[in-house]
């Protein structure tokens, strides 16, 4: 059911042809910042297995690779003081308005991040 496309622009950050603003790197995720932040804080946490979206790594990751990735959440979080508050997005497939194939959370905050409203 899910396809992964080994050229998106994640992939090869992950196997360093393209240079990131890292923030956090464990054993199954990295977590950088995003180069169009829409806030002051805007982080994008990412696994570093091939999962296209939220629902394929739902779905098919194994627990330690789910774990990482939140705990790296979690981490992130303490590490920029979002404490206040942040929002989490992943946007998801093409009418949810991914733009990169690759699974991936965004971070935003650093402000009063409003109501969600279209
Ligand atoms: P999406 O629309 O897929 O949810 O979000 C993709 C995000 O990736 C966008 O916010 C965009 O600014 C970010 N992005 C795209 N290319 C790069 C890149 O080469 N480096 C970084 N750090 N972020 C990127």
């Amino acid at each position: 059911m899910f396809t992964y496309d080994p050229t998106n622009i994640f992939a090869r950050i992950l196997r360093g042809e393209i240079p990131n603003k890292t923030v956090l790197e464990t054993a199954h995720s990295l977590a950088f910042h995003d180069i169009r932040p829409l806030a002051p804080v805007h982080v994008l946490v990412i696994p570093k297995g091939a999962y296209v979206s939220l629902d394929h790594f739902s779905a098919e990751a194994s627990a330690e690779e789910l774990v990482d990735f939140h705990r790296t959440v979690a981490k992130v979080v303490s590490m920029l003081d979002l404490g206040p508050g942040f929002r989490a997005i992943s946007n998801t497939r093409e009418a949810g308005g991914q733009e990169v194939p690759h699974y991936h959370l965004h971070i935003l905050g650093g402000r009063p991040m409003g109501r969600m409203v279209e």
